[in-house]
């Protein structure tokens, strides 16, 4: 199958129009949202989400998120639409948080993996929104990578996963937030199944106590039922070994050096995945800047990118690990992930 890749920047009308033909008569359509790529299907209809299963080569039980143009959409979707939703709705929406209820039955067990319960979010990118309201249905939609590799913030890195297996690919550019929305249960406490931009401490300002579920730090412990199939699943992972170090950004820098130095001596061709704080150590050395500390929305904008380029040209990636606060719980929750949880605090 021919890919096409139609910039939206320029051709924002004309790209959309085929795309919701696309999603319409059945088939898949990757597409730029602002937390990552997604690869849509009409969310109504069995056979076409099935072959996002296919393209992706994603685990059966492992559910998809309804994507919808307006908040009143979800009246379809769920059982009923709790208060703390109508709240969450109206300060993050559009926008990447992500919203578990019970579901209705119009959804077809596919999107869902036969749980009980349906994610729902409504993105706030243009082009997201303009092919949703063309289609005129929810489209289910994950990222629009391989399973298990990192998530694409950019068209080319869905060209490279997904080039020959799906007829359209929406160039919007860089995705603006580069990690997956907020995936928030609303069943029972509020708990946070993934966490995003919209962090725990914005939640928790508008509905009161968030709870974070056990999976989001640790590994998910063997048998234990999938509160959230999806991180049951190793995720993110580049080809090359991560190795995360944890701890002062001074005491880091020093250890991934040392790290550096002895796997370099055995053939290892190492690159550090730096911030900026630590910059000055690494001179000489093969390294990337992700980001700043400070403001770790700038780590997680550039964390998949920097693992598909690092991937590359090395053998080990030497990651900076840092705090959870604000937007340090999604950056640490997907780093972790993608080293297999191989951490070491200094
Ligand atoms: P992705 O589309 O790749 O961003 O993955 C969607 C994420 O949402 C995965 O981690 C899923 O496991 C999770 N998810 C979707 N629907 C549900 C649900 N009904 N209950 C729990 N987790 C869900
Ligand atoms: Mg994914």
């Amino acid at each position: 199958m021919d890919t096409r890749v139609i910039s939206t920047k320029n051709q924002a009308e004309a790209g959309t129009n085929l795309g919701a033909e696309l999603i319409k008569s059945g088939e898949i359509v990757a597409f730029p949202t602002e937390t990552v790529y997604g690869l849509g299907a009409n969310g109504f209809d069995e056979a076409a989400v099935q072959k996002i299963f296919e393209a992706k080569g994603r685990p059966n039980d492992n559910p998809l998120i309804l994507h919808v143009a307006k908040k009143s959409d979800v009246k379809e979707l769920w059982a009923h639409v709790p208060k703390s939703a109508n709240l969450l709705m109206d300060t993050f929406w559009p926008g990447p948080l992500t919203l578990i209820f019970n579901r209705s039955d119009k959804i077809p067990d596919a999107v869902t993996a036969g749980l009980d319960t349906v994610a729902v979010r409504m993105p706030q990118d243009k082009t997201a929104r303009m092919l949703i309201q063309k289609a005129g249905v929810p489209i289910a939609a994950p990222s629009a990578n391989l399973s298990g590799s990192p998530s694409p913030t950019k068209a080319e890195h869905v060209l490279s996963d997904l080039g020959g297996k799906i007829p359209l690919i929406l160039d919007g550019g860089d995705c603006r937030v580069g990690v997956e929305s907020t995936v928030l249960s609303l069943v029972g406490r509020p708990t946070i199944l993934r966490p995003g931009a919209v962090t725990h401490e914005m939640l928790e300002a508008v509905i009161g106590e968030v709870r974070i579920a056990d999976c989001v730090l640790s590994p998910m412990k063997e048998g234990a039922t999938a509160l959230s199939p999806g991180m049951k699943y190793k995720h993110y992972a580049p080809k090359a070994r991560v190795k995360v170090v944890c701890g002062e950004p001074k005491n880091v820098a020093r250890r991934i050096l040392e790290l550096y130095v002895q796997n370099n001596i055995r053939g290892v061709v190492c690159e550090i995945a730096a911030t900026e704080q630590t910059r000055q150590f690494y001179r000489g050395k093969n390294y990337v800047i992700m980001g700043d500390r400070q403001d770790p929305a700038t780590l997680c904008k550039n964390l998949f990118s920097t693992l598909r380029e690092l991937d590359e040209r090395c053998d080990l990636i030497l990651a900076e690990g840092t705090d959870t606060k604000d937007s340090g719980l999604a950056f640490m929750n997907r780093l972790l992930r993608a080293a297999g949880f191989e951490i070491e605090k200094v």
